[in-house]
């Protein structure tokens, strides 16, 4: 712990948090006069004795790692920041969306009142009350069928837009390229993008970029400031009569008999699964890839492992070779043959185990094989004696007798797991350069000292290699993961606010880093030299402190960006946009009412829930009575209705839009309200909308233009904010945004699945752009009972860092808690709002690739329109330069943000890493958690660019790469066939074949197009503890859990071979939840958790666990509570009797295993990998 620092803060910071604007001091008087303490003493604070003290508890925290320095600022420092930033941008430049009214939303934003609000102002009034409301617009179909079905699939989508997040190659050209093919993501490169007028300037260095040139938006058809209060009829609006609330007969929907579908699966639809694909990528390649040098990723032949669907798997057009039992076996106890005396948790051991382990002696580092190679499995493709260019390929142990390895020996991911959780549990200091964390599945408490919480941002590697070359010869990412929000234990203590008044964050003049604890001051403490730079900054004279004998400033301990690695800096007005300070954020609700989301419960639900889950739950500042958040309210179907919730008003008013071509909000004010200012109407609002629409016979929904809406309602409010979106279907209704049935499963799996993974048209992703550029971040909740184009509706919640969700078959009465839920948790993760996310590094290297769910117009800035605590983007670094050994590496994340209340501020991240000339070093510290989770990232970005064999073969490849440098450089001589992993990666060949394995990155056509969209999309915004539970999922026994515990108990190894046909078990990916049942359980468990009298006769459809008064359903119920307390998102629970129809759907979870789908199980995959790093030293 850091006493002396949390003793202050742990109450909450004195300054800035969760007060008013103006009390905190920034935008007001300049505090006082130069003095050693200028902001902290001016507060009241408590105990600041401890904070004077003189930091003997942590007295090496600056000056040592500091470095010499006349290391620093010599012309290397310039090198990087000097030249390639614009000179000297100033810090005022944030011109932005549009004049910024100075009064908020509560009031109308031009001179006047906003006549078309009131009622009885004319034949075009919109001013139905609530009570007589009606939709307008022509009658729709009846009843029978929605359309969406109808549509004739496009073969092949045009628009194929790039897929994710675009890496510029960053800087003046003069750094090493990124191996990645520039614009092969998601971003248009810099300068290209549309809606965005030109390339930016550097965002947080030189200060905010410019958006989009201020354009009154065209909805009001002149200045804002005048057609603001005309009314409709002067054609203010453009379009008067676009907006109607004719009456239309309340004709009750006449059918019922919509379709119920299957409501078993845990947000897949595809119970079983068909057979394995018929296509094939070809036959198995190997290769030898030569050591060293990375290979290029869209290589084709060198990547050696044949692909999935070949080797163990289905040959072309043959029977299975070595044979995958059919699926009806699988559940059969025997399959695999479980070893005698299993216990389900394993004893394993595995480092100095070998498979067949003579002279395996090595205890540094685990050795798996002994003097033979290992044996290859059954189902492993037979030598090709034939194949060119193999000498010594064909191993000896081929003529061997095969023989089965034991899955015991392997390393294990529950051992790895436990070991951390005995060695490590506890406190963590962050006070050494460079040490790694504890396992993100270890419990822990971080003491700050000065390097960040690891739950803000963990790297792949804590010693990081001197040179370029060295690098790259490991063949592993140096990548950071990083949550900038993430929720913190309750013990730890949130980053204080720094409020420095007029004088702002203080920063390095030249490359404009933050100050931080590793900046070092010199001259008595006129200047401080740049950790990152070098450069020397004069140090204002209101920031002034004397230092100490030992050169720290005397203030070290009252200032947290001095002693702290996380913290925040009130901005001012110099970090807005238009140097004016922000309004506070605002929700939009925007509600599909159509037939079929009547139908299904939901509108019901929302509006009977909204109230009480999600308004009085509203994000607030820690320490703050209330929310300063605004909401409002939308409902659509095929037109667009508006609330006016006015507090002063007695009924809500509804306006209607209908011409939803060139979208406009008919209102501002009375539009976004506080909950307390407008509670009644509200509440009054909320009541009516079921009822309004419970005839609801809307079967064709837009969605294009409620987003635009939504867009238009916050630009013109001049707030940022986030709009919900609750969506049934395909938006097929006549409207920009139009999409067609284009999906086409079989094409999953091909190297044309690209195509319907991609969007099919640029109006989302372009919408997306023009919703970044005004802060709107789009949250999508899906509902849908048929394909509704995930892949391209996501994109817009992929650009604007916005959520999705999808509750397919979604029926209130059984689905409804898990929906409120997750809209629970995310209202109340809001965090950030309208951020730029900025990482710096010291000299030498510097980020070079992104990875995550945001937008970039430039090669430094990421731009997320709303950050919640789940939310984590990788950052890949390079090297342009070397590191100096003595020095170490620094990084620092910023982020820009406008927080819940509206306040600007800058949330400062540090991370201290060491370097190293060693790769032993390098080996010893790494985080292979945090490289499996940028791995799959860049697996996801590769999927919408090249084929599934090119991303399944580049991971095998990087996965044998990086081994095979470890066995080259670091283990000691020994056979040839012996398998040697460092201890850190020694599960790196599972958790890579789990990448490959999963449904996100690898699906076939045993999910459907939109599950594969959207767990792409899910993947891709992943922390790493999200990632690590979803690649390697939890098993769980609950058949003999004590009753008398309390915690979790002990995980499985995920494999049919540990289940008991007696047993019964719980297994979680963060997603998917399931409840395994073996026929041969104890009747009385199930009686006493099911309350039936066998497992077959519980009803699987409902997946509740009963509330029974007895100890053991008390403890399961517990359990499965704590599992989803864990997660980011409420897990629908699934039940899986063994042997019956959804076990396949399970047993695909069980990662050790061979996937139904030819995919390799852990033992296939790592003689493979073995194989290849064989072939790599030779
Ligand atoms: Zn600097």
């Amino acid at each position: 712990m850091n006493p002396q620092y949390h003793g202050q803060y742990g109450q909450g910071p004195p300054v800035g948090q969760g007060g008013p604007v103006s009390s905190a001091g920034y935008g007001g008087p300049a505090p006082g006069p130069p003095g050693p303490r200028p902001m902290y003493n001016g507060q009241p604070m408590q105990g600041q004795g401890q904070f004077a003290g003189p930091g003997k508890q942590m007295p090496v925290q600056n000056g040592p790692q500091m470095g010499p320095p006349s290391n620093m600022g010599g012309p290397q420092g310039d090198l990087q920041y000097g030249q390639a930033r614009p000179p000297g941008p100033g810090p005022n430049q944030f011109p932005q969306r549009g004049p910024a009214p100075p009064g908020g939303m509560g009031g109308p934003r031009g001179p006047g009142p906003n006549p078309s609000m009131m009622p009885g102002q004319g034949p075009n009034q919109l001013n139905a009350q609530m009570g007589n409301m009606n939709i307008s617009g022509p009658p729709t179909r009846g009843p029978s069928q929605p359309t969406m079905g109808g549509m004739p699939p496009m073969g092949s989508s045009t628009g194929m837009t790039p897929g994710y997040n675009t890496a510029p190659v960053i800087g003046g050209g003069s750094g090493p390229p990124s191996n990645l093919p520039p614009n092969s993501l998601g971003g248009p490169p810099t300068g290209s993008n549309t809606g965005m007028p030109g390339p930016r300037p550097h965002g947080m260095g030189g200060m905010m970029p410019p958006r989009s040139t201020p354009q009154p938006s065209n909805t009001y058809g002149g200045p804002p400031s005048s057609s603001q209060g005309l009314p409709p009829t002067t054609g203010g609006y453009g379009q008067p009569n676009s907006m109607a609330t004719g009456p239309l007969g309340g004709q009750p929907p006449i059918s019922s008999s919509y379709g119920q579908p299957p409501v078993s699966m845990g947000g897949m639809q595809q119970p079983g699964f068909p057979p394995p694909p018929s296509s094939s990528s070809g036959p198995p390649n190997m290769g030898m890839q030569p050591p060293g040098g990375m290979p290029p990723p869209s290589s084709t032949s060198q990547g050696n492992f044949p692909p999935t669907s070949s080797y163990g798997g289905p040959q072309p057009g043959g029977p299975i070779p070595g044979g995958f039992p059919p699926t009806s076996n699988m559940a059969a106890p025997g399959f695999n043959q479980p070893p005698t005396g299993f216990p389900p948790m394993g004893g394993q051991t595995p480092v100095s185990q070998g498979f067949q382990s003579p002279g395996s002696q090595d205890m540094s580092h685990g050795q798996y094989g002994g003097n033979q190679p290992p044996q290859f499995n059954q189902g492993f493709p037979a030598p090709q004696p034939g194949r060119p260019g193999m000498p010594g390929m064909q191993p000896a142990s081929m003529q061997q007798p095969q023989k089965r390895l034991d899955p015991d020996q392997m390393p294990s991911p529950i051992q790895v797991i436990q070991d951390d959780r005995n060695n490590r549990s506890g406190t963590f200091s962050t006070a050494g350069k460079g040490v790694v964390p504890p396992l993100v599945t270890t419990q822990f408490i971080t003491s700050d000292q000065g390097s960040c919480n690891p739950a803000f941002l963990r790297s792949t590697m804590y010693n990081v290699p001197c040179t370029s070359d060295m690098l790259k010869n490991s063949h592993i990412p140096f990548a950071l993961t990083i949550s900038p929000f993430a929720k913190l234990q309750t013990e730890e203590h949130p980053p204080p606010i720094v409020n420095l008044g007029e004088l702002g964050p203080v920063r390095c003049k030249r490359c404009k880093a933050y100050m931080n604890p590793n900046m070092m001051f010199i001259d008595g403490g006129r200047r401080f030299q740049c950790v990152f730079c070098g450069a020397a900054t004069d140090v204002p004279d209101a920031y002034f402190a004397h230092l100490d004998h030992t050169g720290r400033r005397v203030d070290s301990y009252d200032r947290p960006e001095l002693c702290l690695g996380s913290y925040e800096f009130v901005a001012t007005k110099d970090y807005c946009k238009d140097s004016i300070l922000p309004n506070a954020p605002a929700f939009i609700f925007m509600i599909d009412v159509s037939y079929k989301a009547v139908k299904c419960g939901l509108v019901n639900l929302i509006c009977e829930r909204l109230k009480k889950d999600i308004l009085l739950n509203l994000p607030k500042e820690i320490g703050a009575e209330k929310s300063e958040i605004r909401v409002a309210f939308v409902t659509y179907g095929k037109e667009i209705h508006f609330y006016n919730v006015k507090g002063a008003l007695a009924q809500p008013q509804m306006l209607v839009v209908s011409d939803v071509d060139d979208v406009f909000v008919p209102l501002l004010d009375g539009f976004f309200v506080t909950l307390e200012e407008s509670e009644s109407v509200i509440d009054s609002l909320l009541t009516q909308i079921p009822q309004m629409f419970s005839d609801s016979r809307e079967t064709e929904v837009i969605l294009g233009p409620v987003i635009q809406a939504g867009l238009d309602a916050l630009k013109s409010a001049d707030r940022a904010g986030k709009l919900y979106i609750f969506h049934t279907s395909l938006p097929i209704g006549e409207a920009p945004g139009k999409l067609k049935n284009r999906d086409d499963r079989k094409l999953l799996g091909t190297d044309k699945e690209k195509t319907i993974l991609s969007p099919q048209s640029k109006f989302y992703s372009q919408l997306g752009q023009e919703c970044v550029s005004a802060g709107c971040s789009v949250d999508v909740f899906l509902f849908p009972d048929t394909y509704c184009d995930v892949a391209t509706i996501s994109d817009i919640c992929r650009l604007t860092s916005g959520n999705m969700y999808k509750y397919s078959y979604f029926q209130a009465d059984l689905d409804g808690d898990r929906f409120i839920e997750d809209f629970k948790n995310n209202v109340q993760s809001q965090r950030a709002f309208d951020a730029i996310v900025r990482v710096r590094t010291s000299q030498g290297i510097r980020p070079v690739d992104f990875l995550g769910n945001f937008y970039m117009s430039n090669t430094t800035d990421v731009e997320m329109c709303a950050i919640d605590s789940n939310q984590a983007i990788s950052v890949e670094i390079k090297h342009d330069d070397k590191l100096k050994e003595q020095e170490g590496a620094f990084v620092q994340v910023a982020v820009l943000f406008t927080s819940v209340s509206g306040q600007r501020r800058l949330r400062i991240h540090n991370l201290s890493l060491n370097c190293c000339t060693q790769l032993a070093d390098l080996f010893r510290n790494c985080e292979l958690d945090t490289f499996i989770n940028y791995m799959s990232k860049y697996a996801i970005r590769n999927t919408l660019n090249k084929s599934p064999r090119e991303t399944r073969e580049h991971i095998m490849t990087e996965v044998a790469n990086v081994l095979a440098c470890y066995r080259k450089n670091c283990a000691s001589p020994s056979s040839a066939g012996q398998l040697i992993l460092p201890e850190c990666m020694k599960l790196l060949p599972l958790y890579g074949n789990c990448v490959i394995k999963s449904d996100g990155i690898q699906g076939g056509q045993d999910i459907s197009t939109d599950d594969r969209s959207y767990l792409m999309h899910l993947t891709n915004a992943m922390d790493v503890k999200s990632s690590c539970a979803f690649f390697y999922p939890r098993l769980i026994p609950l058949h003999d859990l004590d009753p008398s515990g309390t915690t979790l108990p002990s995980a499985m190894r995920c494999s049919a071979e540990r289940l008991q046909d007696n047993g019964v078990y719980l297994l979680e990916n963060g997603v998917s939840m399931f409840i395994w049942i073996g026929h041969s359980v104890d009747p009385d468990w199930i009686q006493k958790v099911f309350s039936v009298q066998s497992a077959a006769q519980i009803d699987i459809d409902k997946c509740r666990l009963h509330e029974l008064e007895n100890e053991i359903s008390h403890r399961v119920r517990d359990v499965v509570n704590q599992v989803r307390a864990q997660r980011n998102r409420y897990m629908k629970l699934t039940i899986v009797r063994q042997r019956d129809k959804l076990e396949p759907w399970f047993n695909h979870f069980l990662v050790e295993d061979k996937g139904q789908n030819g995919s390799a199980s852990y033992v296939d995959f790592l003689c493979h990998i073995h194989k290849e790093i064989r072939n790599l030293l030779n």
